[in-house]
């Protein structure tokens, strides 16, 4: 367990909280779209290869 800074209020927040417990930040938010954009780039990979392969074959 580590501390992180709320973005809203910079306040020193467990990083194992869901939201900051002074002004209610939600920090899931920003994990969920954080996943979601490594996600996005992990399958863009090979979706670019196939995309390339196709145009050259
Ligand atoms: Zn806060």
């Amino acid at each position: 367990m580590s501390l992180i800074k709320c973005p809203e209020c910079n306040k020193m927040v467990s990083n194992t909280a869901n939201e900051c417990p002074k002004c209610g930040y939600d920090f899931q938010v920003k994990r969920d779209l954080n996943s979601f954009l490594i996600y996005l780039l992990f399958w863009s990979i090979p979706g670019i290869l196939v995309i390339l392969m196709m145009l050259f074959s």
